[in-house]
């Protein structure tokens, strides 16, 4: 039997998205936009963004894990997902070859791995100052590097959406590491990173929040559209007296006669606490507010604007992710990556 629909829907604006990777690629000047798809593209499933981004003309994309790598290799030819934890066995190495994504080499370790497995292109990330993953500068010559057919050099700002002196410091790092080893294209920036000019974009550069319509520093502020857009069912309406209290530890008190609505969202969902008192939700224009605390599967909402709406009824989410960013305290990472398996995408 099939399962009736799901109760959450997590809607991905195509257009918005092709207009935001567009925007990107034209702010990277010379350059061209990959696209961070890790973490299901930042929660809002690679099965949409990955071919919609390669329509636009994306041609380079970007997972973390392993277990990230079929599922865009999938949608794309081969050679265009690189996969940025880097082979950490044997069998890494040989599915990657077998997969046909290119590994990021982080380590001489894995510069070795790789070679014994039989190499091929890979990518090398280089530290320049993270102090996270990659190649430490000092291990550049290391004459196993040499050996390497390197497609992409990267390296990774730990600072782009602030105005910090390292910035400086890890571009100088990134164009002495060109200068040292062979490659054939060079990739630096992330979404703030573009903003930081064209000394910073290489010939590939690496957008992800920004795609999605996160706005990562004041440089990018209105150039980018909003692309998810959760919504939630209505699964009960309720009318309360003055003086009815709504939710886990009554924290709102219903001044008046007021009607609510109960929606089928909840922390588990990745609509956090945070949410509780400073949410609201759309229907056709009108704002309806949350009321008291965010439970685990469900969300009280004021239907006063709203009152013809009933069980069944679909209510969005306001999810505008600078404005819930400073609402929330979350960022506008945290706010995408942490939508839960709940919903519909
Ligand atoms: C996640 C990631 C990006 C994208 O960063 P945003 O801040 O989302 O634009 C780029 N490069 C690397 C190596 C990453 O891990």
């Amino acid at each position: 039997m099939i399962p009736p629909e799901p109760a959450l829907r997590l809607d991905v604006d195509a257009a918005a998205l092709t207009h935001n990777w567009i925007k990107l690629d034209t702010l990277s000047g010379r350059a061209r936009a990959g696209a961070a798809v890790k973490a299901d593209a930042y929660g809002l499933g690679v099965a949409t963004v990955v071919p919609a981004l390669w329509q636009a003309g994306c041609r380079d994309f970007f997972v973390a894990h392993w277990s990230e790598a079929t599922a865009v290799a999938e949608l794309v030819p081969a050679g265009a997902v690189s996969v940025l934890h880097g082979p950490l066995t044997g069998a890494d190495a040989a599915f990657a070859r077998a997969l046909g994504v290119k590994p990021v080499i982080n380590s001489l370790a894995q510069a070795q791995r790789w070679i014994a497995a039989g190499g091929g292109a890979c990518d090398l990330m280089v530290d320049t100052g993270i102090n996270r993953l990659g190649l430490p500068m000092v291990d550049l010559s290391d004459p196993l590097i040499k050996q390497l057919s390197i497609d992409l050099l990267l390296s990774h700002l730990a600072s782009a959406d602030d105005e910090s002196p390292l910035n400086g410091i890890q571009l100088g790092r990134w164009n002495e590491a060109r200068g040292l080893i062979a490659h054939r294209k060079a990739s630096l920036a992330n979404s703030a990173g573009i903003a930081l000019g064209p000394d910073y974009h290489g010939d590939v550069t690496r957008p992800g929040i920004a795609l999605y319509g996160g706005v990562p520093c004041a440089a990018l502020a209105g150039e980018l559209r909003q692309v998810a857009r959760p919504h939630a069912a209505l699964i009960q309406v309720r009318d309360l007296q003055a003086g009815d209290s709504v939710g886990y530890n009554a924290t709102f008190t219903a001044p008046v006669t007021m009607r609510v609505g109960v929606i089928s969202l909840g922390y588990a969902d990745g609509y956090l606490r945070a949410w509780s008192g400073g949410g609201t939700m759309v229907h056709q224009g009108r704002t309806l507010p949350v009321l008291g605390r965010v439970s685990m599967d469900m969300t009280v909402i004021d239907l006063s604007a709203a009152p013809d709406l009933g069980e069944g009824d679909w209510i969005e989410v306001a999810y505008d992710l600078p404005h819930s960013a400073a609402l929330t305290g979350l960022s506008q990472y945290e706010l995408l990556t942490g939508l839960g398996r709940r919903f519909a995408r």
